[in-house]
C-alpha cells in the first residue's frame, strides 16, 4: 500500500554520450586482484544495501571505457589520497581498490536501482532510505 502524499515520478532518460576510442576490454590482473581482495578477503557488502548476495565490482571515479578521455592531471588534483606512485598507466588507477565500490547486481545494473541506470541523487537515496519507505514500484508489498 502506497503511503499518503507519496507520488510516483516516471521519467524516460535518453542518454547520448561519446566514449573515447579504446581497445577491446579485458580484465586486468589488477582488476582480478582488486575484486578478489574486496569480495573474498575483506568480504565487503554492497555499498547500498549491505547484502553479500550477487556482489559486483563497480568502477567508482572512472570507468575503464573512459580511460583514453581522462585528463589525469585533473584526476590527480581531485584524488590526492590515491597512491600516485603506483600509477604507470590508466588501469593502475581505474582497477585499483581506491576506484572501486562493491555493489550487488541490483544496485549496480538493475533497472530503477543500479548506478548505471539511475541519476546519482536518486541512487544515493537508496543508501539512506527509511526501512519502510518504498523506493520503486517493484518494492511495493
Ligand atoms: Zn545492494
Amino acid at each position: 500500500m502506497t503511503p499518503a502524499h507519496e507520488h510516483e515520478q516516471a521519467t524516460t532518460l535518453h542518454i547520448d554520450i561519446f566514449y573515447p576510442d579504446h581497445p577491446p576490454r579485458t580484465e586486468s590482473a589488477l582488476f582480478r586482484k582488486t575484486k578478489h581482495h574486496l569480495v573474498h578477503v575483506l568480504d565487503t557488502p554492497c555499498y547500498v544495501c549491505d547484502t553479500k548476495e550477487h556482489r559486483e565490482v563497480h568502477h567508482w571515479h572512472a570507468e575503464w571505457a573512459d580511460a583514453e578521455g581522462i585528463d589525469w592531471d585533473k584526476m590527480r588534483a581531485l584524488h590526492p589520497a590515491f597512491d600516485w606512485s603506483t600509477f604507470k598507466e590508466p588501469s593502475d588507477f581505474i582497477d585499483s581498490e581506491y576506484n572501486m565500490k562493491i555493489l550487488c547486481a541490483k544496485h549496480h545494473r538493475g533497472i530503477n536501482h543500479g548506478i548505471h541506470m539511475v541519476p546519482l541523487p536518486m541512487w544515493e537515496m537508496q543508501r539512506i532510505q527509511k526501512a519502510d519507505f518504498v523506493f520503486t514500484p517493484d518494492e511495493e508489498k
